[in-house]
């Protein structure tokens, strides 16, 4: 069975704890707070037959005071970079973490999922696009957290390039 360790990266607020839990438990709660304690979570599933498995790691909430540590990215395969589409701002700053991402993980294939697609979308296809090209990031499917959409067709995607690799 393929394993992947996938990382999850961005702005504080984007929802990386959220589709972490959703992921996971299959939940969503506007008022949990996700990661105390929880680190990472693995997530199997089937993409033509072939069964996959991914250890999906959460920053535990550190993103918003502090760096990742180098533990977070030992090891890392899969970057998944998010960021909300209502929000432009939070995609432009994605290139803080694709720089981290380079100095700590550059083998890792790095995917941008744009969060939060229940709500309304201040970002153009065409400049998500041009992000993805520009930093080298396979663009997936927009989720959202909070009604589960989007996030299974992206990690079948995402498996399918990984294999496809
Ligand atoms: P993190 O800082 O990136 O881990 O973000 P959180 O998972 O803590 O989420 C930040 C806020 O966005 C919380 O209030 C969440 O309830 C909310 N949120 C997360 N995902 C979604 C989503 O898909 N849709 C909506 N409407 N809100 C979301
Ligand atoms: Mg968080």
């Amino acid at each position: 069975t393929p394993r992947f360790k996938a990382v999850l990266l961005g702005e504080g607020g984007v929802g990386k704890s959220s589709l972490f839990l959703r992921i996971k438990d299959n939940v969503f709660g506007e008022t949990l707070q996700p990661t105390i304690g929880i680190e990472s979570c693995s997530k199997s599933l089937y993409v033509g037959g072939e069964k996959v498995l991914f250890q999906i790691w959460d920053t535990s909430g550190v993103e918003k005071f502090q760096s990742l540590t180098r533990s977070y990215y030992r090891n890392t395969q899969v970057v998944l970079l998010v960021y909300s589409v209502q929000d432009s701002t939070s995609l432009q700053l994605l290139t803080r973490w694709i720089k981290d991402a380079d100095d700590h993980a550059p083998n890792a294939m790095r995917f941008l999922i744009g969060n939060k697609c229940d709500l309304e979308k201040s970002l153009s296809d065409q400049s998500v696009n041009n992000f993805a090209a520009m930093h080298e990031c396979v663009n997936v499917f927009s989720t959202s957290a909070k009604t589960g959409e989007g996030i299974d067709r992206a990690l079948v995607k995402i498996t399918e390039k990984l294999l496809n690799s």
